[in-house]
């Protein structure tokens, strides 16, 4: 048996919740029922689904009928994607995306720039926070387009300034959709204050389990299914709901809610500013990358001069610290990540950087032991 783990990589995935796993077990035995059978049981389940819906759309200013459920976030992302395409059509229309999006938002695009889409990515600065005046002046009034922003990026934890983005992109009369995946339930993301047409978000990123995620769709934004079939979700996403599934990610959106209320999202901020504060006066050259002031409570994105992450992250496993250096898709790819590269740094900066990220799981005394495991590991590793 080795140390005992320190998870500190929860923007790749996040634990189960115990009160999440409790609401769903039922619907995996006794109301194991399809949602469009006409009988009792049947329609007992189908409530389950809608009070699901009300969960998510009360957790993002929604309104109920506002929230398709997915296979995931990636689907979220693409569907969107692909029904935007379809609605702007390929001749005299554009694509604005940010460069520090997603692969799940970046690869749907360049496939559309593939087929002969007009796509522009625009830049972000130092702090990780899209250049506005480029992105006003990527924005061309004169056709048809859309724009894709995330509302905070998965490696740095960075919130953009959706609001600003949507008055740009509006004003102009595009519609915006937002990869909100690393920002629900981790700040507060209000589609009844911030105007955009369409949201993605991932249960697994709070709480829920893998492979469930939602859609937000404005009332009256065009739409065109990905999966068509049997007409569930109201015919905007074909096939037998994943029941327990979805039950499980309303109960996350309802617990985030409480947990926002509550002072909990506090509570892992300032555990954060710890691990940072703890990390940062026993080491030095450790730089802290992307704007403090604007990003999610969960995440600090570190550089640890003189050390290259790919012989940082295996000595941290070898002591029970779990954490990334970018995403976990890119983890293994041997390359600087793209998010890094936009915001400028050179290539020994991205390569001595860590991700790491706490959840509402996350204790003070785990804190404290990871600084510990940290500083000496880093300390070898210098050595
Ligand atoms: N977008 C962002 C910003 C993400 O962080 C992730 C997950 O890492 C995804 C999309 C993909 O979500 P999912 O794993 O639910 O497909």
């Amino acid at each position: 048996m080795g140390p005992v783990k320190i998870y500190l990589d929860s923007n790749a995935t996040t634990q189960v919740h115990p009160r999440i796993i409790e609401a769903m077990m039922p619907y995996f035995s006794d109301r194991w029922h399809n949602p469009s059978s006409g009988y009792g049981a049947g329609r007992e389940v189908r409530q389950a689904i809608e009070i699901a819906r009300e969960q998510v759309a009360s957790l993002i200013g929604a309104k109920p009928g506002e929230i398709v459920f997915t296979g995931c976030g990636t689907e979220s992302n693409s569907t969107v994607i692909k029904s935007l395409a379809r609605e702007i059509g390929r001749k005299h229309s554009k694509v604005v995306c940010s460069s520090i999006e997603h692969s799940a938002v970046l690869r749907p695009v360049e496939a559309m720039a593939a087929v002969g889409f007009e796509v522009e990515t625009v830049g972000v600065h130092e702090d990780g926070r899209v250049d506005l005046a480029q992105f006003g002046a990527a924005i061309d009034p004169g056709c048809p387009g859309f724009a894709s922003v995330m509302w905070a990026n998965n490696e740095t934890g960075v919130i953009q300034p959706m609001g600003e983005l949507c008055r740009l992109a509006k004003e102009a009369g595009w519609f915006v959709h937002t990869d909100a995946i690393q920002a629900v339930g981790k700040i507060p993301v209000r589609v009844d204050e911030v105007p955009v047409d369409f949201l993605s978000l991932s249960g697994h990123k709070f709480h829920a389990p893998k492979g469930v995620g939602a859609l937000f769709i404005r009332k009256g934004s065009p739409f065109e299914p990905m999966i068509r079939g049997g007409g569930q979700e109201s015919g905007r996403r074909s096939g037998t709901e994943n029941v327990p599934y979805i039950v499980g990610l309303g109960v996350a959106a309802a617990i985030m809610q409480e947990e926002m209320a509550g002072g909990g999202l506090k509570r892992v901020a300032s555990l954060r500013d710890r691990l940072e504060t703890g990390l940062s006066e026993r080491l030095d050259r450790v730089q802290c990358n992307g704007s403090r002031e604007h990003r999610t409570g969960n995440v600090t994105h570190l550089s640890f001069g003189g050390c290259a992450a790919t012989e940082l992250l295996p000595a941290l496993d070898a002591v029970g610290v779990e954490c990334s250096a970018g995403s976990a898709c890119m983890t293994g790819k041997g390359k600087p990540s793209h998010v890094q590269k936009a915001m400028g740094f050179s290539d020994e900066h991205a390569f001595s950087s860590l991700r790491l990220s706490l959840s509402i799981f996350t204790t003070e005394a785990e804190i404290d032991e990871a600084v510990e495991r940290i500083v000496e590991v880093v300390k070898r590793v210098r050595a």
